[in-house]
């Protein structure tokens, strides 16, 4: 995959020789050796080689402000250099870990009081678990211990939060689920939809499905419900209308805690600050990571409500801690950074960008309809999806799945840009700071791309 002389180069050398990739086949990467990345600039990356690529799905979905964005250096090594590192334990606390909890608290829905932080999206997932079953044996609830997730869904890779996600892959060889997690019909009419369906109807069956399943297991077992408002990983799967409030109203009638997994949503992806205010509903916990430092830094955070955190202390009170944190919860230099980070999506509007850009993006996106390739296209902010099928007036993908997205990267590669490819579909997530012109080159570059793909598999 590298450009120019990967073998002769040392650095790919090693790290074909050192290396274990994350979510890579590790054989075929000794063959194929790595893209290695150099610098950024704006919402471009450069490989060692020079090349310039337009990153549209920023990083992994993460980096709201671009990739070089000076005031969070300086905001990092002012940390670093005042107090580069102190924990939060015991009663503990530092000045940037007090100002993001009450930054947080004051920019998301009014029902969050209180924030917990973790280094990670899936260590912020584990910890709920833990939360959610800590809560519930402290209100005399211990059978309430089971989670509703969804097929498809993403939640981590630990061993609890990768229990919650709903993908072969993170499961099979891992020997997970190791948590009792029951996962739902993913949420999505074209995905789940049957012949002929509404939309309404489909919502309805989804809904039939949520209840059916709680009182088969029986209310009583069921702790929590844990979704992505819009599914990221899944494909950019946009829930049917309808959805997010049914489940709202089936988690209060049956005492479960309603869980937002918001560390893709979070921070203006779709165009509002959160998604659960894109759909709609109030959940007891969410979840955010990811464009929370813009990645600059690893750093999640867990807001729930009051009535939670009453629950929680009164417990700590009685058995004498919250017996849970980790040595660098809270860390200094990455809630500086935070803090930072949150202060330039707001001074510069980046939520309103991705609104605004976010239209004329999908709607370029959508032209792209017409390609002989093209089986649906959709998304939501700046967050999108191009799917491609072998036979338009199907649903059905291709025979060898993968074949024409692994192609779709190595042509966009070629065409100066990054896209994700998940199976044979093309996810977009550009950073929230792109302009309308670099939106149209985006859409430019992934038609050239569509075309030698199309040469590819016909
Ligand atoms: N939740 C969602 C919705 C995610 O998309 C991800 C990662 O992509 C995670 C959780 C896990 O976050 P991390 O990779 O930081 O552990």
């Amino acid at each position: 995959m590298s450009t120019g002389n990967q073998f002769s180069n040392s650095l790919a050398a090693a790290d074909i020789a050192t290396g274990l990739h994350p979510y890579t086949n590790a054989r075929l990467h000794e063959t194929k050796g790595p893209l290695i990345m150099e610098r950024g600039e704006g919402i471009y990356v450069y490989d060692i080689s020079g090349k310039q690529y337009i990153e549209s799905f920023a990083g992994l979905w993460s980096v709201a402000i671009g990739f070089s964005e000076p005031r969070l250096v300086e905001a990092a090594t002012k940390q670093m250099q005042k107090l580069p590192f102190y924990h939060t334990f015991n009663h503990i606390s530092h000045e940037p870990n007090i100002r993001l909890a009450e930054k947080l608290v004051e920019i998301s829905p009014e029902q969050f009081t209180r924030v917990s932080f973790t280094n990670s999206g899936s260590e912020a997932n584990d910890t709920v678990i833990k939360m959610v079953w800590y809560v519930n044996n402290a209100r005399g609830k211990p059978e309430k211990k089971k989670f509703l997730a969804r097929t498809k869904g993403y939640h981590g890779v630990t061993m609890a939060s990768g229990s919650l996600t709903g993908l072969l892959n993170n499961h099979r060889d891992f020997d997970l689920p190791i948590i009792p997690v029951i996962h739902l019909t993913t949420p999505h009419l074209r995905t789940s939809g049957h012949d002929g369906e509404t939309e309404a109807e489909f919502t309805a069956r989804l809904l039939k499905e949520i209840e059916d399943t709680i009182l088969a297991e029986g209310p009583e077992t069921i702790a929590a419900f844990i979704g992505e408002p819009l599914m990221a990983a899944a494909g950019v799967l946009v829930p049917p209308a309808g959805y997010w409030q049914g489940v709202e109203a089936l988690c209060r009638k049956y005492d479960i805690f309603l869980i937002a997994d918001e560390v893709v949503n979070g921070f203006g992806r779709l165009g509002t600050m959160f998604g659960s205010t894109y759909f709609r509903f109030k959940p007891d916990i969410m979840v955010t990571s990811k464009q929370l430092t813009s990645s600059y830094m690893p750093l999640a955070a867990i807001l729930f409500t009051e009535e939670i955190y009453d629950i929680l202390a009164d417990n700590t009170a009685k058995i004498g801690t919250w017996g849970h944190g980790y040595t660098t919860t809270g860390h200094p230099v990455a809630t500086a950074v935070a803090l930072e980070n949150l202060k330039i999506i707001e001074e510069r509007d980046l939520v309103g960008n991705a609104a605004r850009v976010g239209k004329v993006f999908m709607e370029n996106l959508q032209q792209l309809s017409s390609h002989c390739l093209v089986g649906d296209v959709r998304g939501v902010g700046l967050m999108a999806a191009v799917e491609m099928v072998p036979d338009k007036s199907s649903r059905k993908g291709f025979s060898q799945f993968g074949k024409a997205g692994g192609k779709a990267f190595a042509s966009a590669l070629q065409n100066n840009l990054i896209v994700r490819v998940l199976g044979d579909q093309l996810i977009f997530c550009p950073p929230l700071i792109i302009t309308e012109e670099q939106a149209l080159e985006v859409v430019a570059r992934a038609r050239t791309t569509l075309e030698e793909v199309a040469d590819f598999v016909s």
